[in-house]
């Protein structure tokens, strides 16, 4: 096992640790941690909510997610000799829920998948679905089920959802200029166009102080990527991918969290994947002047990993930029990859599951989407492929019609 450089106290909150991550994008917050070129090196990961999220069948705790304390982060790491404009490679050499013992953090043999209430985050189909909902997941292995999900099970693919480099301060300057501007235009909508810099619940690691203050008045919230990486909620991020990060300040100052077991393409119901904390093995190397030499200065580009659920046949369902209303949009594939979503649920509620469950079985398990035409106007095709060996009877269209199941407990829900 590679020496642990980020170690976590699963009995200690994420600000009680040894070494204290950060929760927010600024080149200011100091590296803590210092890697050399070729070094091989453990991290472990707490889930993006700290503990806030409980293995029980109230969604109350989703309902009520303290959103200004996410993503908790390992890091800054500073790799030794990066410098603006080189390319960082990071190898995960492996990836995995925190060794199994019987505790409260998910990732210790469970995860949970959340839909969020709109008042409170918000989502893919928050339309459709206003309120919380919490699904628990156990993990044996490599496979995921759910006593909140019946007659489902999948082999998960466990990846990071975040992992970035620090912005310089001009870059970060412009994240917070096109951000504000674009809430601006519409400062109260519920859910909010994006999150301002929001200093309450700011973790940044060692700073104090008046430096603290102005880091966390300043610090970009790690909800979105942008172009240093960040929560890009990548499904194939697994074991054995190869990243190239841009590189913006000295050190490069690499920083990952937000563990998935699994995940469907999208994340659709905004915590779609199923959360949990673990470790990442990293190997990491530069190449020198990489950014201009490869034309990588927009965003990383990756090689995924080779760990991939094997399945086979797929049951697809596709969309259109047409809104549930009967108004056309012009190739507008957010709205396509929408109604594709809703085509899967609605067909998936014809076999006894509720519409919850169905949209927890989009976002969780290993669900391919696709952008299958984006040029014949006015209409864009998005679909999303299910693999049919996920559940444990006949879910593909006969005769016969569809087999019955028992959706046994459902998914525990949360108003406002
Ligand atoms: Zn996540």
């Amino acid at each position: 096992m590679p020496e642990i450089v980020f170690p976590l106290d699963s009995t200690k909150r994420f600000t009680e640790q040894e070494i204290v991550g950060h929760n927010r994008w600024h080149p200011d917050i100091p590296a803590q941690v210092h890697v050399k070129p070729g070094d091989s090196f453990r991290v472990d990961c707490r889930e993006w909510f700290d503990g806030a999220i409980h293995n029980d069948d109230s969604a109350e705790d989703v309902r009520d997610a303290p959103l200004s304390t996410v993503h908790v982060l390992s890091g800054p790491i500073a790799v030794e000799g990066a410098e603006p404009g080189d390319l960082l490679i990071v190898d995960i050499l492996d990836v995995g829920p925190i060794p199994q013992e019987v505790g409260p953090l998910a990732g210790q043999g469970w995860g949970y998948t959340g839909i969020f209430a709109t008042e409170n985050g918000g989502g893919f189909l928050t339309e459709q679905f206003p309120d919380a909902y919490k699904v628990i997941w156990d993990f044996s292995g490599q496979t995921a089920t759910s006593r909140h999900v019946p007659h489902v099970s999948f082999t998960g693919i466990v990846h990071p959802g975040l992992m970035g480099t620090a912005p310089s301060a001009d870059l970060l300057a412009r994240w917070n200029k096109r951000e504000g501007d674009l809430i601006a235009t519409d400062p109260n909508r519920v859910p909010p166009l994006a999150l301002p810099p929001e200093p309450r619940d700011a973790v940044l690691g060692t700073l104090t102080g008046d430096e603290y203050d102005r880091v966390a008045g300043e610090g970009a919230r790690t909800a979105p990527p942008r172009e240093n990486g960040g929560n890009q909620d990548i499904k194939n991020l697994t074991k054995g991918s190869r990243v190239f990060y841009p590189v913006f300040v000295s050190g490069a100052k690499l920083s990952m969290g937000d563990l998935h077991f699994s995940q469907g393409d999208g994340e659709i119901t905004f915590c779609g994947a199923i959360e949990m904390g673990g470790y990442m093995d990293l190997h990491v190397d530069v190449i020198k002047g990489g950014m201009d030499t490869y034309g990588v200065s927009e965003n990383a580009i990756f090689m995924p990993g080779r760990v991939d659920p094997r399945y086979s046949e797929w049951l697809a369902f596709s969309g259109t930029s047409v809104t549930l209303d009967g108004v056309q949009h012009y190739l507008d594939s957010h709205l396509s990859y929408q109604r594709a979503c809703l085509h899967a649920i609605d067909y998936l509620t014809k076999f006894g599951y509720s519409p919850e469950q169905a949209y927890m079985i989009l976002g969780a398990a290993p669900i391919e989407g696709r952008l299958s035409g984006v040029v014949d106007i006015p209409n864009s095709c998005s679909t999303v492929y299910i693999p049919t060996a996920i559940f444990d009877f006949d879910v593909r269209p006969s005769a016969n019609g569809p087999h019955q199941v028992d959706p046994g407990m459902g998914v525990p829900k949360a108003s406002f």
